[in-house]
């Protein structure tokens, strides 16, 4: 069933235009996310579907009525809406607060029956607030106060809650657990719920159908699968300094400096260096890493020189030679510890080759296999260790004034 569908909607505030063409609709028990940066009119878009702003062009309709048209006691039994606006309650405890989502039953004079105490009581426990009911609302965490209003909104046994930034103030462990709160009311309750969020990855990987909005307009809309590639994100939030990554679901800072240290990765150990090194502002490049390999991903989203190599291919000749050419421009090489096998072990000539150019090698690879693999010249690779080691390592580096 559709449950909430717009048609060339505008939305906006007297004559000025917010978010124009909004052709958008949400199923029973579908979560839908808004998605765009700062001021793109996430709340704005989310007001107007709530009925507290008139929109300025085209129509709203909830389950297939008119929203214009809908009674408002009627309304308030179809639509909670859950707002970022700071809830002013005096000395209110949490299940007070809870309780008056009860109204839209009861009427505000109506006082509660046995029954919708009960209601009250398993809203509470829907959010997991069994411990904060009996709290003063005012003196709760913010992350204690979302699971209030939420209560609140289930409270009134809607069919589709509104939200907007549910999650913004919240750690991470309470973004998590009201996503999951939200998720199974779509799931178990048939609930929809449009809400917007500005975690990108929590937002992808929980909602079913995402919208986008950047400059006045719906710049896309579908699944999250879909629409989510990384260049549609960066290109939503402008990101220039870093990337984001959908697959992996991260965001990692650019690296654009000049390499002056070359990373030997593979099987994600590169990852942690070429972090490391980026936070210290010291350019990388890496190889060789296979093109299926996490550090490949993780690299790439930073925009690192790297010599790769095809998927579960064995690294060949061509690889090799471009990345001692690599290596030619570096004064230090680390070997970041990966595990080694058939199809990657030339890289172990890597560090043979940097040796005999002159360069510092660090590696973060017992002793005992570097000999295996280097025999004599393993002597003069430095530090053979764990890697928790590798922040001293690097300010040693950055210390000895090596670093471009
Ligand atoms: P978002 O929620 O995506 O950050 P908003 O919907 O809050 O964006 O704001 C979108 C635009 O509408 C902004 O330019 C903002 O300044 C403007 N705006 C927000 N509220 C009002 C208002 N009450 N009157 C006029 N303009 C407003
Ligand atoms: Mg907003």
């Amino acid at each position: 069933m559709r449950m909430l569908e717009t048609k060339d909607l505008t939305v906006g505030y007297g004559h000025k235009e917010v978010v124009r063409g909004i052709n958008i609709e949400a199923f029973k028990g579908q979560l839908l996310c808004i998605l765009g940066p700062n001021g793109s009119g996430k709340s704005t878009v989310l007001k107007s579907l709530s009925r507290l702003l008139k929109p300025l062009k085209g129509d709203i309709y909830i389950k297939g009525e008119s929203l214009s048209e809908i009674k408002s006691s009627r309304l308030s039994k179809i639509l909670a809406v859950v707002l970022t606006e700071r809830l002013n309650v005096g000395f209110l405890k949490s299940f007070d607060i809870v309780a008056m989502g009860r109204y839209p039953h009861t009427g505000i004079l109506g006082g509660l029956t046995k029954l919708d105490e009960e209601k009250v009581g398993k809203c509470i426990a829907m959010v997991n607030g069994e411990n904060i009911a009996h709290r003063y609302y005012n003196e709760l965490s913010d992350g204690e106060k979302q699971k209030v209003l939420l209560a609140r909104a289930l409270a009134q046994e809607p069919e589709l809650i509104i939200l907007d930034e549910p999650t913004t103030h919240l750690d991470v462990k309470h973004k998590l657990e009201v996503m999951a709160i939200l998720k199974k009311l779509t799931r178990q309750k048939g609930i929809t719920v449009i809400l917007s969020l500005h975690d990108i990855d929590i937002a992808l990987k929980s909602c079913d159908r995402a919208v986008f909005v950047k400059n006045g307009e719906i710049t896309a809309f579908g699944s999250p699968e879909a629409i989510g590639s990384n260049k549609a994100i960066s290109e939503l939030y402008d990101i220039k300094d870093a990337g984001f990554n959908a697959f992996m679901g991260t965001v990692e800072f650019s690296n654009k400096n000049t390499p002056s240290i070359f990373v030997m990765g593979g099987g994600g150990y590169g990852t942690p260096i070429y972090r490391l090194l980026t936070k210290n502002g010291v350019g990388v490049n890496t190889g060789i890493i296979h093109e299926n390999d996490v550090d490949f991903e993780i690299a790439m989203t930073m925009g690192l020189d790297i010599q790769s190599e095809k998927p579960f291919s064995e690294i060949g000749e061509t690889s090799l030679v471009k990345a001692k050419s690599m290596i030619d421009g570096v004064h230090t090489v680390i070997d970041s510890g990966c595990p080694i096998g058939g199809i990657n072990k030339k890289n172990m000539e890597l560090l043979t080759y940097a040796l005999e150019s002159g360069k510092r090698v660090l590696s973060i690879r017992s002793k005992e296999e570097l000999s295996n693999y280097l025999g004599e010249n393993s002597m003069n690779i430095e530090f053979c260790g764990n890697i928790s080691k590798i922040t001293d390592l690097v300010a040693s580096i950055l210390e000895g004034g090596k670093h471009v």
